[in-house]
């Protein structure tokens, strides 16, 4: 199985012409609600693309967006049964302002998603899992301890270091088999920008250095460049798509990746797999609901 530690948010989008500055009222022509937190993404991404139970790991609050939450989780066939309820605690939301160029301006409040004990969820939620997936939009300290018993439990530990917290990287970075930063993660972290595979390709490299056994660099529209401890380094080149709105193409890869690798893909498979999920999450808008299907990525991959 699966087992997705992350957050849960209800995402709020306007659509303006101009994104507000100081004192304005503006007036929008659209308002939607729509299940997001990358927790969430990535868990509806592995549940649509792998082949075996995937569990989710994730606070509500004592309000009614909780009830929303999972019932769109549900909606996306997403097992809700591993969702805790904090007791006076507001559930995590994102207030998104999108302009007519598609800029955006993003609040989020993380709530019941921030209030996780130190010593993280209960490692039961582990156990049988072949591989755990994590993010940082839950606390660091519970993230890490969640991370050190995915792996007591076996897991292979994969960690998308988004969004990038300012301390403690190393020591997340030191507790994950895989990590998957995309261009600004991987400039936060090395302190250079990937500018080409072959710059990517080496900074990978320098990644596996601080533990983890395989390093992903995703480059969005340009692919990946990826660093293994066993099998040696290289690239996949992007597959070919229409890109319309590029919001979870990080999380479908994430969730592909997961899935893939506990179906037991080779390496470069799985992240052939992976791509090609995060190249058809481009070609729709929206977080959750963008995630290809698995005969989608399939054909994809195909050619
Ligand atoms: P994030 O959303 O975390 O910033 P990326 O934008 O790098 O992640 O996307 C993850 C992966 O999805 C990329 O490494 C690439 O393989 C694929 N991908 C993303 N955008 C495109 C695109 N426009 N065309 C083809 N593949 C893409």
């Amino acid at each position: 199985s699966i087992t997705i530690f992350g957050s849960v948010n209800l995402d709020m989008t306007v659509s303006v012409q101009h994104l507000p500055v100081a004192g304005e009222t503006s007036h929008a022509g659209s308002f939607q609600t729509g299940l997001g937190g990358k927790g969430a993404n990535q868990a509806v991404a592995a549940t649509r693309l792998a082949t075996c139970p995937v569990k989710f790991v994730a606070a509500v609050g004592e309000d009614s967006f909780a009830d929303k939450l999972r019932a769109d989780l549900e909606a996306m066939t997403v097992d809700t049964s591993h969702l805790v309820t904090i007791n006076g605690a507001e559930s995590g939301i994102a207030l998104i302002h999108v302009d007519e160029s598609s800029q955006n301006s993003i609040t989020v409040v993380g709530g019941a998603n921030m209030v996780w004990p130190d010593e993280g969820p209960d490692a039961d939620v582990f156990k049988g899992a072949k591989v755990a997936l994590f993010q940082l939009e839950t606390p660091l300290d519970a993230t890490i301890a969640a991370m050190r018993k995915a792996k007591a439990a076996g897991a292979t530990v994969i960690l998308d270091p988004a969004p990038i917290s300012e301390g403690h990287m190393d020591a997340l970075i030191a507790q994950a088999d895989i990590i998957t930063p995309n261009e600004t993660e991987t400039a936060a972290i090395t302190g250079t920008m990937p500018g080409n595979f072959l710059e990517a390709e080496t900074l990978a490299k320098r990644l596996l250095a601080m533990g983890p056994k395989l390093a992903v660099v995703k480059l969005g529209a340009k692919g990946l460049a990826y660093a293994s401890r066993e099998e040696g380094s290289g690239h996949i080149d992007p597959y070919y798509v229409k890109a319309i709105d590029t919001v979870a193409a990080g999380d479908s890869f994430n969730g592909g990746l997961a899935a893939a690798l506990a179906e037991g893909k080779s390496l470069l498979d799985a992240l052939k797999f992976a791509a090609a999920a995060g190249a058809l999450a481009t070609t729709r808008r929206g977080a959750g609901e963008a995630v290809p299907s698995r005969a989608e990525v399939e054909a994809l991959v195909a050619g």
